[in-house]
């Protein structure tokens, strides 16, 4: 009697994921709160890495935008 033996999966045990890994994962439509989404990379985008950012004021908040790729954030 030859039962088919189920494929495993093997399961790796979740790896400590670098800041390029969230490259690219975030949307250039939405606001994000730093309280929310802190810097993964201390004033660097979280979507591409940059360090040139544009800096407006509105609603007594500092509203960070990406210069590259226009990721927006409220610091
Ligand atoms: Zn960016």
């Amino acid at each position: 009697m030859s039962d088919e033996l189920m494929n495993e999966e093997i399961i790796e045990p979740s790896k400590p994921k670098k800041p390029e890994d969230y490259y690219g994962t975030f949307s250039t439509d939405f606001i994000y709160e730093y309280k929310d989404q802190p810097d993964i990379r201390d004033g660097k985008c979280d979507n591409c890495g940059n360090s040139h950012f544009q800096i407006s004021i509105g609603n007594k908040k500092l509203l960070r935008e990406c210069r590259q790729c226009g990721m927006k954030k409220n610091i």
